[in-house]
């Protein structure tokens, strides 16, 4: 660079620290040439000020404490997005990564590797719409299931019909109760159909017997003989959850 050029060129970075919902953020001010202050969060996350040349300090930060309360909005908007990036469906024992549709959708369509949500939701309600969405279909997939197998199960059962319960449940994948409820976990529609078929067959074997005898583990074999192996699978999986 000659030594005109940097006469001319005075674009000097400074920082500065501000407090953010309780936090200590640092801020970049550029100053450069310009009339006016202009804010922004970049790319990276960061909070960047672009400032006149020989604009004083207490202006900056009158400039910064007056936004504050958009520069939260636009922080809480930037985590979100990084939080969306980050996260991934996982569905009835597929992966797919999130994406907005270009189509007009009400509900996600999932197309390869790739859940395209309603162009309608706000990234920051994706999570929760999708976990809405999701205890749909767990409603479904599940209520399909127990209509497939009660016929195999209702002569000598000790309860009528089972009604379906989907639940977020930490310690157990489903249950059986006395008064007739099947509840099963929704996190069960991450994992392969083979799975959640084992589990409500081991639940719908609980409607003949309400402990884990011989008796029971009999009649889960005979309904399903390869119980054991999916079993071993789910544990595997079980290994490896974080929670
Ligand atoms: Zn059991």
């Amino acid at each position: 660079m000659s030594p005109q050029r940097q006469s001319v060129n005075h674009n000097k970075t400074t920082q500065t620290s501000m407090l953010i919902q309780g936090r200590e953020v640092q801020v970049i001010i550029r100053s450069m040439k310009r009339k006016s202050l202009r804010l922004g969060v970049t790319e990276k996350g960061e909070i960047e000020v672009k400032v006149p040349f020989y604009c004083p300090r207490y202006e900056v930060s009158g400039f910064l404490s007056k936004h504050t309360a958009w520069l939260e909005q636009r922080l809480t908007q930037f985590e979100l997005k990084q939080k969306t990036q980050l996260q991934q469906l996982q569905y009835l024992g597929k992966c797919y990564r999130f994406q907005r549709s270009e189509q007009k959708s009400r509900s996600p369509v999932l197309i390869d590797d790739v859940c395209y949500y309603p162009q309608s939701w706000h990234e920051e309600d994706l999570i929760s719409k999708i976990e809405l969405w999701q205890r749909g279909q767990a409603k479904v997939v599940f209520q399909e299931l127990i209509d497939q197998w009660w016929p195999h199960f209702y002569q000598g059962a000790l309860i009528g019909r089972p009604v379906l319960r989907v639940k977020k449940m930490r310690s157990r994948w489903g249950s059986l109760s006395s008064k007739g409820y099947i509840n099963l976990n929704m996190k069960l529609m991450e994992f392969d159909p083979a799975i959640i078929e084992m589990v409500v067959v081991h639940e719908l074997c609980h409607s003949h017997y309400f402990d884990h005898s011989a008796n029971f583990y009999r009649l889960m074999a005979e309904k399903l003989p390869n119980y054991k192996e999916i079993e071993t699978q789910l544990r595997q999986i079980e290994k490896g959850c974080a929670y």
